[in-house]
């Protein structure tokens, strides 16, 4: 099987599933509890918390982690509970056109009760435009939430750009979704006030992420219940996944440049070869994040191309998970100027650092023999 869909998830590691095993076996107790099994835990917990903030080079005196079930709760958690919190000091946000649903779906809603939001445009590549932030930052902004990278074509946002902007209103903090950039663009973490991510994007186990915010910005609740992590984020701590997943997150930003090699070498293996077919497009002039490669097909049914490869084990995606089951153009290709069929008619091919050109080279060529066997 060649696995190509690694945007959508990952295979979690092996040594971050012998972790989860292990403490779910001897370290099975809630850390919130008061008897002395559940306390160690609560001590060590303290000091994962440090470790991880010292992986992504950020000050514990600075910063503080926030254990939740996935980017989507991180950015609704962040977003929400950050305008909720600070409705008196002003009404206004700033985001994108190609912002993960998790993220626009929450800015609607905030803007069914009263807020306002200005959604940035894209370039042909699907760069964020800075100089169009500049122009629409105000005294009223409190937030400004841009994601690091884009989750259909991998697309990285000017974040050094987007911070030295922000930086000028006091009242206005940088939210980033980094969900498809950890361990993968070498970010500076300090540039964020707050950045949220999912664990089984970097061979984690699923159902849990971040949520890593400056400890001056504080959050309304969205989730009610026993007060965990300050009140912040109610539930039990489910201490061997967090144990497990700080396994996979060394991992990832550890050995980010050789990842980002690797995955570069196959990218651009794949990106040549394709561009010498003619029924495809590649939606972006260069590469910006090369764990994910965007086509389109001229005239074929791209759902039936994935199909096909599907039937000899190759697996790809249209779009992204979230929305390969919806009849619906891309927004994020339409964002970049794409006309409908072009954003309708998309393949999303997306690595890991266990894809090899061998699998790029089968891959080229099942998906010709297949776009000469269907009919357009
Ligand atoms: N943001 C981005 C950029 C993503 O790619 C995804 C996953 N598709 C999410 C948020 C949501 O992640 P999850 O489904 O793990 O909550």
């Amino acid at each position: 099987m060649i696995y190509f869909d690694n945007a959508s998830t990952t295979k979690a590691l092996d040594s971050v599933l012998d972790v989860f095993l292990k403490e779910s076996t001897n370290n099975y107790a809630n850390p919130s509890s008061i008897n002395s099994f559940s306390m160690h835990l609560d001590i060590e917990l303290t000091r994962i918390k440090k470790d991880i903030l010292k992986l992504f080079k950020l000050k514990d005196s600075e910063y503080e982690v926030i254990f939740t079930s996935g980017a989507t709760e991180s950015n609704n958690l962040a977003i929400k509970g950050y305008a909720k919190h600070y409705k008196n000091r002003g009404k206004h946000l700033i985001s994108s056109k190609i912002e993960h649903e998790s993220v626009l779906n929450v800015l609607k809603e905030l803007e069914d009760v009263g807020y306002e939001v200005t959604y940035l445009d894209v370039d042909k590549n699907g760069e964020i435009s800075t100089s169009q932030l500049k122009n629409s930052i105000r005294n009223d902004t409190i937030l400004v939430c841009l994601m690091a990278s884009n989750n259909e074509v991998g697309s990285a946002l000017n974040y050094k750009e987007v911070k030295d902007i922000v930086e000028k209103y006091p009242k206005c903090s940088f939210y980033s979704d980094v969900a498809q950039a950890i361990g993968k663009i070498d970010l500076d973490y300090t540039k964020l006030d707050m950045f949220g991510f999912s664990f089984h994007k970097i061979h984690g186990l699923k159902g849990s992420g971040l949520l890593i915010k400056k400890k001056r910005i504080a959050l309304n609740p969205i989730i009610f219940g026993g007060n965990q992590q300050n009140g912040i984020r109610s539930g039990t701590i489910d201490f061997p996944s967090i144990k497990a997943n700080f396994v996979a997150l060394k991992d990832a930003l550890e050995n980010i440049k050789s990842n980002y090699n690797h995955v570069h070498e196959l990218n651009n293996y794949l990106r040549n070869e394709l561009s010498h077919i003619d029924e495809v497009v590649l939606n972006t002039e260069e590469i910006q994040n090369p764990f994910i490669l965007s086509i389109s097909l001229k005239t074929k049914n791209s759902s039936v191309v994935v199909e096909a490869l599907s039937s000899k084990e190759i697996y790809v995606n249209s779009v992204s998970a979230c929305n390969s089951k919806k009849d619906e153009p891309s927004h994020v290709l339409l964002a970049m100027g794409k006309d409908e069929n072009t954003s309708r008619n998309v393949i999303r091919i997306s690595y890991c650092n266990e894809n090899t050109i061998d699998e790029c080279k089968v891959f080229i060529k099942e998906l010709n023999d297949i776009l000469k066997s269907i009919r357009s």
